[in-house]
């Protein structure tokens, strides 16, 4: 944890192991291969990591499609990235907040809701740029799916904290 608003290299290890629980949930809930995402591979990303245009302002974390390079010319029909952003400032001051400093049910709750997205877009056919009242609809359909996938991992009331404050 730090003061100037950005993960901590012990920080980012709970992320990683967040992240890591978080596939595994995923793959088990969606009945997905074991090896989803190592097939697919998606790309951790924190604001360091992006610029500026990257940013969006009180949000914990957010999806993000990556093209391949020379998509025109891509015969190998290589498939979309996605990238997860995590910001680390707003996810460090919901945790000053609440005084927990408890970074781990955030990042599990943050991981698994952004990898449940990425699940979405590539599975089930959901448009990465729906209109706004698309998104707000998928917003509470992933939340419900986060809920179902954390239930007995993360409180319900901690996770309920997390919507309300936060943006994912
Ligand atoms: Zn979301």
């Amino acid at each position: 944890m730090s003061v100037s608003g950005l993960f901590t290299t012990s920080d980012l290890e709970t992320i990683s192991r967040a992240a890591r629980l978080a596939e595994s949930l995923t793959c088990d809930f969606f009945n997905l291969p074991c090896d989803e995402w190592k097939q697919n591979p998606y790309r951790m990303l924190t604001i360091k990591n992006v610029s500026r245009d990257f940013h969006i302002d009180q949000v914990f974390a957010h999806v993000v499609r990556i093209q391949p390079a020379n998509k025109a010319s891509n015969k190998s029909g290589q498939a979309d990235r996605y990238g997860v952003i995590l910001q680390d400032p707003y996810i460090l001051r919901e945790l000053f907040k609440t005084n927990s400093f408890d970074l781990w049910p955030l990042a599990l709750y943050v991981m698994t809701h952004e990898l449940t997205h990425i699940v979405r877009f590539k599975k089930f056919g959901i448009d990465f740029f729906a209109s706004e009242n698309h998104r707000m609809n998928e917003e509470s359909v992933v939340d419900g799916y986060t809920r179902d996938i954390l239930t007995g991992t993360v409180s319900s009331k901690k996770m309920d904290r997390y919507v309300k404050f936060g943006r994912f």
